[in-house]
């Protein structure tokens, strides 16, 4: 095995689009992972319109559209009596990146067709059942720990912890229902929040027979038997009766709360679980560990390729942490409305939503300081993908390149590096009282004219 351009320390689904990413122009990449099967206890469910539009990147969201459910609708937190207290909202049809602004999937199907990908790239190698004990074994120019919450490349840099405040049990579980059940029938296409103190619950429909519970757990209760049919169908009875579902697969799961501070040193890179985790509620860890991957892989193949100095890489940590610390923050601000079980903050809380509910959406924030120019967004903010006259979505006519928006002729010095689209985003830029824009390959905005 010569060296390669990256190794990947783990298979999970970020280090697996990494791959793909990688993969697709052209550079030598080892991918070391040590299960052999896909991970099977139930984790991530939903993805946004973003993430779907880096599948995209790499050739693989028609295939991903296959196995996920895609919804209008959002998510609604309601209080034990069926108040609505927040409302996150859906988007209706095709949203800002060209795609549904939601989609709910079983983690192992996204992860197989995630890993099929791979196959396409004679350079990109899989190891399976390979455990790294030691970032030396690597033969490798940059090494990325996609290797999770316990990152073996995370202790190598010596990352430094941040903690922000959220840790709670909880037990997950997926139930294959029975679609001829009346109760079954009647449950609501949204994610529902359930922020009943005796009790806090998140209930989704994953997509076909398959529903996800995830159940607070309460003091004095027995996580070994929580599944136990007598323990576990109580907790449903406000929905479900033991005859609508079997219990497909269940764990317990602390939900934290962390990211690191380090995520780079020499060769060294961390992605995903291994550097941030945050309590699901917004349904989006593993939605940012694809955008570290995607703000990733570009500047190592420039930086591979000669045509940016290393330092480019040292952008990629001051560009995404601040980004993703925006959503775990919200996801502990709901985590705290949600997880409240004081009946009688639970009951002032309540008091605070009667005049109705509120209403909000995923943040749309802007990156850190960087590779791009230190200037207010929509510098820094990701760029929308309309449809070309020809009907194809922008980002087919760009692949992994930089691209020019807009009256081009502004910036047609620039034409050696960016496939230029006259016109394009016409709408957008004149909303935002510009005339170009320069993109960067993960469609970020380098610079406005
Ligand atoms: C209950 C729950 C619900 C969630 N819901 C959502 C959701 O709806 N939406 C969302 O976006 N996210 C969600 N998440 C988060 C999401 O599941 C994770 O963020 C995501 O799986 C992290 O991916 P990863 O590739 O970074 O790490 P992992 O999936 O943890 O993959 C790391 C891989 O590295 C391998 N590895 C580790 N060390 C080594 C080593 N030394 N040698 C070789 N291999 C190694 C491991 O075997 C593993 O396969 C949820 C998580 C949980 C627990």
């Amino acid at each position: 095995m010569g060296k390669a351009d990256v190794a990947i320390l783990g298979c999970g689904p970020v280090g697996a689009l990494l791959g793909n990413l990688l993969g697709q122009v052209g550079l030598r990449v080892d991918i070391f992972e040590r299960e052999r099967e896909i991970h099977a206890l139930p984790r991530a469910v939903h993805f946004d319109g973003e993430v779907m539009r880096i599948f995209q990147s790499v050739g693989l969201a028609e295939r991903v559209a296959q196995v996920t459910r895609s919804s209008s609708q959002g998510m609604h937190f309601i209080n034990a009596d069926g108040q609505t207290l927040m409302v996150r909202r859906g988007i209706d049809g095709p949203g800002p990146h060209g795609w549904a602004g939601n989609w709910y999937f079983h983690q192992p199907d996204l992860e197989a067709i995630l890993r099929d990908g791979l196959a396409r790239f004679p350079d990109v190698t899989v190891h399976l059942g390979r455990e790294i004990a030691d970032v030396d074994e690597l033969d490798a120019r940059y090494v990325v720990g996609c290797d999770g919450a316990r990152s073996l490349v995370r202790r190598a840099i010596g990352s430094r912890q941040r903690d922000l405040g959220l840790h709670q049990p909880w037990l997950v579980v997926d139930l294959l229902c029975d679609p001829a059940s009346p109760r079954v029938r009647a449950l609501p296409d949204y994610t529902i929040q359930l922020c009943d103190p005796g009790r806090p619950m998140t209930v989704v429909n994953v997509g076909g027979p398959r529903r996800r519970w995830e159940i607070m757990l309460m003091p004095g209760d027995d996580s070994a038997r929580l599944t136990e049919p007598e323990v576990f169908w109580p907790m449903m009875s406000r929905w479900l009766e033991p005859e609508d579902a079997v219990l497909e697969r269940a764990a317990v799961y602390t939900f934290h709360s962390v990211v690191q501070e380090g995520w780079r040193t020499g060769r060294l890179l961390l992605a995903g679980d291994a550097c941030h985790q945050t309590p699901p509620f917004l349904g989006q860890g593993m939605c940012a560990g694809m955008r570290d991957a995607s703000n990733l892989a570009w500047k190592l193949a420039a930086v591979l390729r000669g045509s940016a100095p290393d330092a480019l890489l040292d952008t990629y940590e001051s560009e995404r942490l601040p980004h993703v610390r925006t959503f775990i923050d919200l996801a502990v601000k709901l985590g705290a409305v949600l997880q409240e079980t004081d009946p009688a903050a639970a009951a002032q809380r309540d008091r605070r939503f009667a005049a109705g509910a509120t209403l909000f959406d995923f943040p749309q924030p802007q990156i850190g300081p960087g590779e791009r120019d230190d200037a207010p967004p929509p510098v820094g903010t990701i760029f929308p993908q309309p449809r070309l006259a020809d009907g194809r979505l922008m980002d087919e006519a760009i692949g992994q390149r930089f691209a020019i928006v807009g009256e081009t002729a502004l910036l047609a010095s620039r034409q050696a590096e960016a496939v230029l689209l006259p016109g394009v985003g016409a709408d957008w830029l004149a909303r935002h009282g510009l005339r170009a824009a320069l993109l960067r390959p993960d469609r970020y905005i380098a610079a406005v004219a």
